[in-house]
């Protein structure tokens, strides 16, 4: 078996770098789950990109399944890209001024999307807590609806876990978030209409806006069920309430109108906000929120709501992310779905092979595959119980024998497996014949 036969790759500089990055850092890492904590063992530090590929400061080259958690939907270091940025960085980096740039993308999103305005601001995190900020403002409402397992980025009120019953409102999901921040905020399993329809009857009149992932990735990919979106939609509007979709993850990466043009079309659900983030900012950090006009028009300068960002709308983040929009073309989806379905297809065949247990699920080009211990019934995962039901060991074997095989993917069970436009027949022929063994190391 080539790939166990292979000597061990060396990692003594990540592993210097990681010693020396947990000395001046909280746990040697600017976001948690680059940590490898789930997984164990000592991150690549990563010093370069290219197409599909990434390679560590130990010389180590990996075909790369995460892409940046989600942005590098073209590859590394595409050469169009790169020439845009450069050519931005070269005229200069940040003014604080409007900027043409920023109307160019502006328009892209809006002629992509249903949103009628958008705002930028330098990552989802911002996006989400300011779509919030809005919908309160502009309802008059306090309360806000999520689901259990959809990750908002890490807003103190959207940080939030299940009380203990249903219809009950959430508590703290961090220390450091106080209850004031999470006891106006409702988590809700995901898929269940029931406790959506209860939590409505009960607390309509208070519910600003309900925020739901378009489809989530934040569990693993956990796709609605058919007409979910539409019925959370009608709900949110038989109550008053704004319907936020947040396309942070999916917006111009599950299909080429994001998430919400996986089932939009047929069924005709229209949110009435929307967060963008990873993708439309190819790479460097730009995020934005979006929607209607009578709500966006809520936002200062034209309304009362106040919201703002030094570096929103920053001339090179969204000079990355326009031409990465622009070269986003149907081809390219179509190019990144076929490798996804190759990659997951073939990943479900070792694993059935090797005898594990597992389910693998898919929205768009976005997938990702659940590892069960031996005896857990196979079922489709709807919510986030169901994903939790992952044997997390086997994982972490998976992970492993797939890095050292020269495949890196995300170092986490939850998360998507992102591919590119860049992946070729070479780099997925890779993680092909890296499967079956790292499927027998999960076993
Ligand atoms: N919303 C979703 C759906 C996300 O997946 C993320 C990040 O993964 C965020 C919001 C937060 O974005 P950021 O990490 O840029 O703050």
């Amino acid at each position: 078996d080539p790939t166990t036969s292979r000597p061990a790759r060396t990692t003594t500089r990540s592993a210097d770098l990681f010693a020396r990055a947990s000395a001046v850092t909280p746990g040697g890492v600017n976001s948690p789950v680059r940590a490898f904590g789930a997984v164990g063992g000592t991150p690549r530090f990563i010093t370069r990109g290219a197409g599909a590929r990434i390679t560590d400061v130990d010389g180590n080259e990996y075909v790369d399944l995460v892409g940046s958690w989600g942005p590098m939907l073209l590859g590394h270091a595409h050469p169009q890209v790169q020439e845009a940025v450069l050519a931005a960085v070269s005229r200069g980096t940040s003014y604080g001024t409007p900027t043409e740039p920023e109307v160019l993308l502006a328009e892209e999103i809006v002629s992509r999307t249903p949103v009628e305005r958008v705002r930028f601001t330098s990552s989802g995190t911002e996006a989400t807590m300011s779509a919030i900020r809005l919908a309160r403002g502009f309802t008059g409402r306090d309360v806000v609806v999520k689901f259990a397992g959809c990750y908002h980025g890490h807003v103190d009120a959207l940080l939030a876990s299940a009380g203990s019953g249903l219809a009950t409102f959430a508590i703290p999901g961090t220390p450091g978030v106080p209850e004031s921040a999470t006891d106006l905020t409702l988590v809700l399993p995901y898929n269940d209409r029931a406790a959506v329809e209860k939590v409505f009857a009960e607390h309509g009149d208070r519910i600003a806006c309900l925020i739901t992932e378009a489809t989530p990735g934040n569990m693993g990919i956990v796709p609605p069920e058919p007409g979910f979106n539409a019925f959370l939609a009608e709900t949110c509007r038989a109550h008053g309430a704004l319907f936020v979709s947040d396309e942070v993850m999916t917006g111009f990466r599950a299909t080429r109108l994001g998430g919400w043009g996986l089932d939009g079309a047929h069924e005709g659900w229209v949110p009435d906000l929307m967060t963008f983030g990873k993708v439309m900012g190819g790479g460097l950090p730009a995020a934005a929120f979006g929607g209607r006009a009578d709500v966006m028009e809520h936002l200062a300068p034209s309304g009362p709501v106040y919201q703002a960002g030094t570096l929103a709308g920053n001339p090179v983040a969204t000079t990355a992310g326009l031409t990465t929009l622009q070269l986003a073309t149907d081809e390219v989806y179509a190019h990144v779905d076929r490798v996804a379905t190759v990659i997951r297809e073939g990943a479900s065949a070792a694993l059935t092979q090797a005898g594990v247990p597992h389910v693998a699920q898919s929205a768009g080009t976005m997938f990702s595959v659940f590892l069960l211990a031996g005896d857990a019934p196979v079922a489709p995962v709807r919510d986030f119980d169901g994903a939790s039901r992952q044997h997390l060991p086997a994982y972490a074997a998976f992970f492993h024998a797939m890095l050292e095989a020269g495949v890196h993917l995300p170092p986490s069970a939850y998360e998507v497996w992102f591919c590119s436009a860049a992946h070729d027949d070479r780099a997925v022929q890779q993680v092909l014949d890296a499967l079956p063994a790292a499927a027998r190391a999960a076993a």
